[in-house]
């Protein structure tokens, strides 16, 4: 079994946390979201400079079982750093938000904005604007317009809701890497 110091993590004061708020919002909060605005040109004409897979924090505590806290066991995606072991439970509470983020440049009129997309307790989102607060894991050079990208955001995970969200086996970090694959 791992152990906080074979993870290299100083040992953590688990809390409880009451509010069981949705994802997002710790990491909205840790992830210093910024809501831009964007030009109103179609996606079609906003040609990708950028492309990520980004990682934000989410809120701390972490919190045992609860759905406020990402837990998958052995996600693969996550450094080790980011794990924290749960002393009770063989559960990897893991502390980041994944998602993708793209900057553009629209040919029409000449706006550079970014664009966010991701899945969380508030279900499948896509939104002008970016998490100030990221560590970036991997990039693409492909080139798409945002269109593009829009339309593989709509393939993955097409049907999925809000209520579909789960800590477990359907979080944020599964879809980000499910959309990933596909670009
Ligand atoms: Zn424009």
């Amino acid at each position: 079994m791992l152990s906080n110091d074979r993870m290299g993590i100083a040992s953590f004061r688990f809390q409880q946390v009451t509010d069981n708020t949705k994802m997002s919002f710790g990491a909205e909060e840790h992830g210093d979201w910024r809501p831009h605005t964007g030009c109103k040109c179609p996606f079609r004409t906003k040609k990708l400079t950028e492309l990520w897979l980004i990682e934000v924090p989410v809120a701390h505590p972490v919190v045992r079982g609860a759905s406020a806290v990402l837990a998958i066991p052995l996600a693969p995606v996550v450094l080790a750093s980011k794990l924290i072991f749960s002393p009770t439970t063989p559960t990897l509470n893991i502390v980041a938000h994944l998602a993708i983020e793209c900057k553009y440049r629209c040919s029409e009129c000449g706006n550079v904005d970014y664009y966010t997309f991701e899945f969380s307790g508030a279900g499948k989102e896509s939104r002008c604007g970016r998490y100030e607060n990221i560590s970036r894991l991997k990039s693409s050079s492909r080139e798409m317009t945002l269109d593009d990208l829009y339309h593989i955001f709509l393939r993955t995970w097409p049907s999925a809701t809000a209520s579909d969200y789960n800590s477990l086996t359907k979080n944020c970090q599964h879809f980000a890497t499910d959309m990933w694959a596909k670009i």
